[in-house]
Parts: structure tokens; C-alpha cells; sequence
């Protein structure tokens, strides 16, 4: 699965990395997520401070590298990581801690048995044998109780682990939803898209691609403002979370640019979907959000694409993608399917 991964972000390291060089920015980790994520599309704010630095000159100093990786999110989120590592180790030693304490207490006691069968392998007086019974009495109570501390000591940290774990999630889920919008972000994207070329097997119904970007929301923006523009980008998503099956996937993967995936769906029907999709959006009118504002339409084109036997993610998005072209040159709100 890791390598997969890796085979998915390829085709946007490929461009990431000229990228980086041709502004001199050094390769770190933290540069790289960056600069990924600008080269994604996926974050509207970044792209505009990126693009006013590389339009004004500016170097981009090692401060200037730093805050950008504190400003755009990714400092919070390695720092909770961070912080996950952390108490994650903590939880560990703890556990090193309890079996060491559970081995010296079955060591004494092992010691102990041992002991008291050496005494009575030996003559022994009927009063010595009432002492040794009353030993191993006393020895036998208390590795019970001890046993007894240990159990709730390690239910207690199964607890702190749950816990963690949830975090974890938490932390990773967050990685992977796109801000704005709540669907998937273009890493989630990229990660699906591998992992359901794996698991497509031969035959008709296999992985479908729609690659959605929305009609002249240039225009819509300039005419009704940013604020309503992020409101549409919410409803697109939305709307096509609404229109396609529990198993399909979601992403917004540039700025009003969204990637639906279909598993498991012949071309006629990814066509359908596809046709569904663009109906509905032509047929609403949008209205502002707690207003009786009327915004009019906002249409979408579509690009259609099945996955071919031997193709890879990169190939089958760039006939998606080629398709949606089709689309935007036959006159917007419409459809192509990839040859
Ligand atoms: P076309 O029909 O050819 O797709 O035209 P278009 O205007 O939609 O395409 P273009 O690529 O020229 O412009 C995309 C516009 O999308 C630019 C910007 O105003 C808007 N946009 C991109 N990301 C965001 C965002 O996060 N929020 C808002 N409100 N608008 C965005
Ligand atoms: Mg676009
Ligand atoms: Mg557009």
C-alpha cells in the first residue's frame, strides 16, 4: 500500500520538485508538504500568498520557508502528531514498566515455590510443614492481589491507548478533508484513486473517473464575491456527495475543481451518473445563503473516463481531464466520455 501511495504522488512530485528548485527552495519535509499541497491547488490562500511572492521576487529565506509551514497548517498538524508520538511512547514504557514488575513478582515467587520444595524433599517436623503451608498461603494471597493491581494498571493504559488511537484518526482524517468544503482533499484523492485501481478487477464493471470543474466561476465570483463563491464551492460539493452511491468518493482537487470516483460501474453507467450530476446543476437556481438574493445558475462540464487494463492513475485522470476539455470546448454544461 505504501509504495502505491508512493506511485500516486509521483506524477505531483515530478512537478514539485522542479518547482522548488527553480524558486530555490531547499528539499526538506516540511517544504516539500508546501509545496505540494500549492502545486495540488488544494489551498486557495496559499496559492495567492505563493504566487504574490514569486510575482514580487521575494527569496524564499529559511524564516520565510518556516512560517510559511506554521501559517498553512501543516506546524499544527505536526505538532499534534508530535504530541501523539509522544504520549504514545509514554504509554509503552508504561507497559515496559508493568511487565517488568509482573516478571520480578512471578520470579519471587517462583523462587519462593522452589525454596519450599527443597525444604520438603527433607524430613521436616509436622510444625515446620504448618509453616511452610502458612507461607505459601501468605505468598500465594499476594501474587493474587498483586495480579489483581496489575490488571486494573493495564486496563487503564488499554484505556490511554483507545484514546490515542482516536486521536490518531482524528489527526490523520483531518489530513485528508478538504477545509473548505468537507470532502476529500487532493491527498485523499490521490490515496483512493490507488487504492481502487488495486482493488478493480477484470471484467466490464470496473473504476470510473469524473473529473468536474464548474462553468465561468470566474465570473461568478467577480459578480457576487469570494464569500458567496466558497458558498457555491460547499453546495457543489454537496450536491455531488448526494448524487453518487455510499461507495463512491468525493474530492475537491484544485480550487473549483472536483474528482468523483465510481467503483464497480460500467461506462454507460458512469455516464449516467455523470448526466445526473449535470442536469441537476443546470436545472437549480441558486439563491444567497438566508437571503431571497437570486444568484441565478451555476453549471458544471464533465469529463468521463474508465480505467483500462495496464493503465495507471496519472493516465486515466489525464483522459478525464482531456475529456472535460472536450467538454468546456463544446460549449460547457455538458459531458464528454474519454475515448
Ligand atoms: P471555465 O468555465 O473555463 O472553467 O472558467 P472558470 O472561470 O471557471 O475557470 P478559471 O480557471 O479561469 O477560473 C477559476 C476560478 O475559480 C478562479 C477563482 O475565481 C475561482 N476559485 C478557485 N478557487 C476558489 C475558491 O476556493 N473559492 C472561490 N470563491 N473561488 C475560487
Ligand atoms: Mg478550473
Ligand atoms: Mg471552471
Amino acid at each position: 500500500m505504501t509504495g502505491c501511495n508512493e506511485n500516486a504522488s509521483k506524477s505531483l512530485a515530478r512537478i514539485v520538485l522542479p518547482l522548488m528548485a527553480r524558486h530555490g527552495v531547499p528539499i526538506t519535509p516540511q517544504n516539500f508538504a508546501v509545496w505540494y499541497s500549492y502545486a495540488a491547488g488544494d489551498n486557495k490562500e496559499l496559492q495567492q500568498t505563493l504566487e504574490s511572492l514569486i510575482d514580487g521576487g521575494e527569496p524564499f529565506t529559511d524564516a520565510r520557508n518556516t512560517a510559511l509551514y506554521e501559517k498553512f497548517g501543516f506546524g499544527r498538524e505536526a505538532r499534534e502528531l508530535k504530541q501523539l508520538r509522544e504520549s504514545l511512547l509514554q504509554v509503552l514504557l508504561a507497559i515496559l514498566q508493568e511487565i517488568a514488575a509482573i516478571k520480578g513478582e512471578t520470579a519471587h515467587y517462583e523462587t519462593f515455590l522452589s525454596d519450599s520444595m527443597d525444604l520438603l524433599t527433607r524430613e521436616v517436623a509436622v510444625e515446620d510443614i504448618k509453616t511452610i503451608v502458612a507461607h505459601i498461603i501468605t505468598e500465594t494471597k499476594a501474587l493474587v492481589a498483586f495480579g489483581k493491581t496489575a490488571q486494573q494498571k493495564i486496563d487503564t493504559i488499554t484505556g490511554e491507548l483507545t484514546t490515542l488511537r482516536r486521536n490518531f484518526e482524528q489527526v490523520r482524517s483531518e489530513a485528508l478533508r478538504d477545509f473548505l468544503t468537507g470532502v476529500g482533499n487532493r491527498k485523499a484523492f490521490d490515496e483512493t484513486l490507488q487504492r481502487m485501481i488495486e482493488e478493480t478487477g477484470e471484467g466490464s464493471r470496473g473504476l470510473c473517473l469524473l473529473s468536474i470543474d464548474i462553468d465561468h466561476f470566474k465570473q461568478f465570483n467577480d459578480l457576487h464575491g469570494h464569500v458567496v463563491g466558497d458558498d457555491v464551492l460547499r453546495f457543489t460539493a454537496q450536491t455531488l456527495k448526494r448524487q453518487v452511491r455510499g461507495g463512491d468518493f468525493v474530492a475537491r482537487i484544485g480550487g473549483e475543481e472536483f474528482a468523483v470516483l465510481l467503483p464497480d460501474t460500467t461506462l454507460e453507467g458512469a455516464r449516467a451518473v455523470a448526466e445526473n450530476i449535470r442536469a441537476f446543476f443546470s436545472a437549480a437556481r441558486l439563491k444567497k445563503a438566508g437571503s431571497e438574493e437570486k444568484l441565478g445558475r451555476v453549471t458544471v462540464s464533465l469529463g468521463v473516463a474508465c480505467l483500462q487494463k495496464g493503465e495507471t492513475g496519472e493516465q486515466l485522470m489525464q483522459r478525464a481531464d482531456k475529456a472535460l476539455y472536450a467538454a468546456k470546448a463544446a460549449g460547457r454544461d455538458c459531458l464528454s466520455v474519454a475515448s
